[in-house]
């Protein structure tokens, strides 16, 4: 992984000509006037552990996996939104946790969590460092270190149940291996977000991810039946049937948890028979609310494709435009939408039936090419940001969900909202998870950069999340809570519940180690150095 950027720098996607034309003359993109830190230039305080711990550490997982040189460090510094690669252009390694440490068991990490809490040190559970949401930025306040814990040796496929079609896989496992392994027995997740190729298993449950074939296979938590999570009071192990009526579902609590309440040592998911057959196909409607209102009748009566999204005018225009023929399509574009159908003998049929459906409510059919460009460039568009973002545009995407009826209302409140921080710029929006009774949000924003990028995008960040919640949105569908979240949410779930949720930490965490500021705030009771329960 990149360190600045995003994925495989063999796979940088260089800007088109056209493009970068068309970012100067409409959003007035300039070069940026200072060039990017080399990997060289990264700032970074020195190594606050003593030896001692250092030595301790070691005595749990041996010597090569323990880590503090700079390499490693920078490597496991936050995560993967704009802001954060701004930061690391910029040459700020201030959040570089102090050392890396790589267990190869849950016993492992029970001992390096009874270790941290004695030495008052923070333990950032560390899965594909792909978080948005500044999941991976632990505040130092009252700890003698910070811990990257990178859960990349546990990553084995422990055991298939075919009866039951589950399968008991590490949470190191990132998406493409874990896919490998399911792939020998005939079987798959089928979970494909956008960062496929980096995030992991335990990070996909810890920030409650979903795929972009959510219609047809569920969201991540849908598809998580058992797990196992070690905690700096003991372990947890949950989940013995599918659904249970014996009190609330802890698997719930830990789901989402973001690592502030445990570390995911082990997962028990359902999994699916590899599909037969694969069908992308367009669809082209008059307008965003014409193709928002066959998206929700399709999740309301079926049949639900296994792939159903739906871009909305601007996503659409951009989207389809090549880039020598920039700006040609705008007037009749309309709205792209995809429908996947995965499967067997039954794609055919339901096809059928979906294809009625949208016919009805006034789509038209535009053949395979279309999904099978989609298909085809589903990663890339991660490698475009990098481009962007050295010519001078900030690019960067933000989410939410709502019920049906709401959804208009909450889609106008965040292009205003934008549109208010930043002048004018490009705002796309697309819908790619659909329930019966509402739907996500997904924006995408292109906007020259001002003098201070930074501060300009979490101005505008702000207002939009601000946005959401007073028109009655959820502040994430799936990227989570993180820091960058954690005062919306707080507004989302009110006081009373943040106590619960401080509750539960204190009780699992009396140190308040795991991720300490992440997903809800550093409590004074749960700092370190004052009595535990
Ligand atoms: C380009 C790009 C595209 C993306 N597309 C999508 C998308 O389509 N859908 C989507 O849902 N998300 C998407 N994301 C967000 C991100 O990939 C998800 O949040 C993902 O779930 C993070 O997984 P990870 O393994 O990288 O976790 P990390 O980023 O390493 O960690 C995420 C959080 O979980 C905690 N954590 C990690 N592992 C564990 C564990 N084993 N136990 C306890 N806590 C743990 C961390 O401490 C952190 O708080 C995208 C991100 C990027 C950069």
């Amino acid at each position: 992984m990149l360190w600045s950027g995003w994925g495989d720098p063999a796979k940088a996607t260089a800007l088109p000509e056209p493009l970068r034309k068309l970012l100067q003359d409409l959003l007035g993109v300039r070069a940026p006037e200072t060039p990017a830190a080399s990997f060289g230039e990264v700032r970074l305080a020195p190594v606050a552990l003593s030896p001692l711990v250092l030595a301790e550490l070691r005595a749990v997982v041996g010597d090569g996996h323990v880590r503090s040189d700079d390499d490693a460090r920078i490597r496991h510094t936050r995560g993967k939104s704009t802001p954060d690669l701004m930061r690391m252009r910029a040459g700020d390694g201030s959040d570089a946790p102090d050392a890396v440490v790589l267990p190869g068991s849950h016993a492992d990490v029970t001992e390096l969590l009874r270790l941290c809490a004695a030495h008052r040190v923070a333990v950032v559970p560390f899965g594909g460092g792909t978080s948005v949401v500044g999941g991976l930025v632990a505040t130092r306040n009252g700890f003698a270190g910070v811990v990257a814990l990178d859960l990349a040796r546990l990553n084995r496929l422990i055991s298939v149940d075919a009866e039951s079609m589950t399968a008991e896989m590490e949470p190191g496992l990132r998406t493409p291996q874990a896919e490998q392994l399911l792939a020998t027995r005939g079987l798959t997740l089928g979970h494909f977000p956008q960062s496929y190729e980096y995030a992991t298993l335990g990070g996909f449950a810890a920030a409650r991810s979903s795929g972009q074939a959510s219609a047809g296979y569920g969201r991540f938590d849908d598809m998580v039946v058992g797990m196992t999570v070690a905690t700096p009071r003991g372990t947890l192990d949950l989940g013995r049937a599918p659904k249970s009526a014996a009190g609330p579902d802890l698997r719930q609590v830990i789901l989402g948890s973001e690592g502030a309440f445990g570390v995911i040592t082990s997962l028990r998911l359902r999994v699916r028979r590899a599909p037969a057959r694969r069908i992308y196909e367009g669809w082209r409607f008059a307008s965003f609310a014409a193709g928002s209102a066959a998206l929700r009748r399709l999740a309301q009566e079926g049949p639900v494709p296994t792939v159903l999204r739906l871009s909305d005018e601007t996503e659409t225009m951009i989207g389809l435009a090549r880039p020598g023929e920039l700006g040609g399509l705008a007037a009749d574009a309309g709205c792209l939408a995809i429908a996947g159908y995965e499967g067997f003998e039954e794609v055919t049929a339901q096809r059928e039936r979906a294809a009625a459906v949208l016919s009805e409510s006034g789509g038209v059919h535009l053949g395979t090419e279309p999904g099978e460009s989609w298909a085809h460039g589903r990663y890339s568009a991660p490698y475009l940001r990098d481009s962007l973002l050295a010519v001078g545009a900030t690019v960067e995407t933000l989410e939410t969900a709502g019920f049906w009826s709401n959804l208009p209302r909450l889609y106008d409140a965040v292009r205003l909202s934008l549109q208010g921080s930043l002048g004018s710029p490009l705002v796309m929006c697309h819908i790619s998870h659909v329930y019966g009774t509402g739907a996500s949000l997904y924006f995408t924003v292109v906007t020259a950069q001002s003098g201070d990028p930074l501060a300009q995008w979490e101005t505008a960040k702000r207002s939009a999340g601000e946005a959401i919640v007073a028109a009655g949105g959820t502040i994430s569908h799936h990227h989570g809570v993180g820091r960058d979240h954690r005062e919306a949410y707080a507004a989302e779930i009110g006081e009373l519940g943040v106590e619960i949720l401080r509750g539960i930490k204190d009780r699992l965490d009396p140190r308040g180690i795991l991720n300490p500021g992440v997903l809800i705030a550093q409590a004074p009771a749960a700092q370190p150095g004052v009595s535990e329960p």
